[in-house]
């Protein structure tokens, strides 16, 4: 199928999950997660109206830049090296996967040197899977604390990574705990779901859905 059919059904999708659980549409946003994908599909998904796109490494979405429409929302989702971030600090729209204290530092270091304010989310590793990165809940406090001495760091929410899972009912509650953090630390923006559970990300509050294959296919080669 398509990459305009697949948004319908994607689509269609988050209106009933948002439905069955009382949520406001326009407040959930997609993102066309297009790492591995040619710009030939990106473009194919920016005309259907989707003008936030979100990549994982920065150098791939450095080279992607230049061959896409100006005025497009990037995204960094993936893991960060502190030495990649001068390629995105000035350039997307939100950093999704601030994940440690060097990197918050390094953020904020760019976003000085360039008088601009770095919007991020804090990763949270809820899982606790050793393979996933963010931050364990009980340090979040601690780190929210301290970021308030950066001062050119925004932070505007949490995101996190759920584990893979056959049924996607079980990681509602992983889905739960990052809204109770988000809303006890009075954060707006939940980045959570993608192309397995975003389903029940809606349900639980997500305002950002990351999704790839859901939009583009599978990207095995
Ligand atoms: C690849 C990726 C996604 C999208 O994954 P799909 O399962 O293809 O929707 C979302 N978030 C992050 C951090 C990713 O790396």
């Amino acid at each position: 199928m398509g990459v305009r059919e697949n948004l319908q059904q994607v689509k269609e999708k988050i209106r009933l999950a948002a439905v069955r659980s009382g949520r406001d549409l326009e407040k959930i946003k997609i993102i066309a997660v297009t790492k591995r994908v040619e710009v030939s599909r990106i473009r194919e998904v920016l005309e259907q109206g989707i003008p936030d796109l979100g990549e994982n490494r920065a150098q791939e979405m450095t080279e992607k830049i230049p061959v896409l429409p100006a005025g497009l929302h990037w995204h960094m989702i993936g893991h960060l090296q502190t030495n990649k971030v001068k390629y995105v600090v000035g350039v997307v729209d939100l950093i999704h996967s601030l994940d440690s204290w060097n990197l918050a530092k390094e953020i904020n270091r760019q976003a000085v040197k360039l008088g601009v304010v770095a919007r991020v989310l804090v990763q949270v590793n809820i899982s606790g899977e050793i393979t996933k990165y963010g931050l364990a809940p009980g340090e979040l406090h601690d780190f929210l604390v301290a970021l308030r001495d950066l001062p050119q760091i925004a932070v505007q929410g949490l995101m996190t990574v759920a584990p893979q899972v056959q049924n996607p009912e079980e990681v509602r509650p992983y889905f739960k705990e990052l809204r109770l953090l988000a809303v006890g630390y009075n954060l707006e923006h939940l980045s959570m779901g993608m192309s397995n559970d975003f389903e029940v990300a809606v349900e639980e509050g997500a305002d950002m859905l990351r999704l790839g294959t859901a939009i583009f296919g599978s990207r095995e080669k």
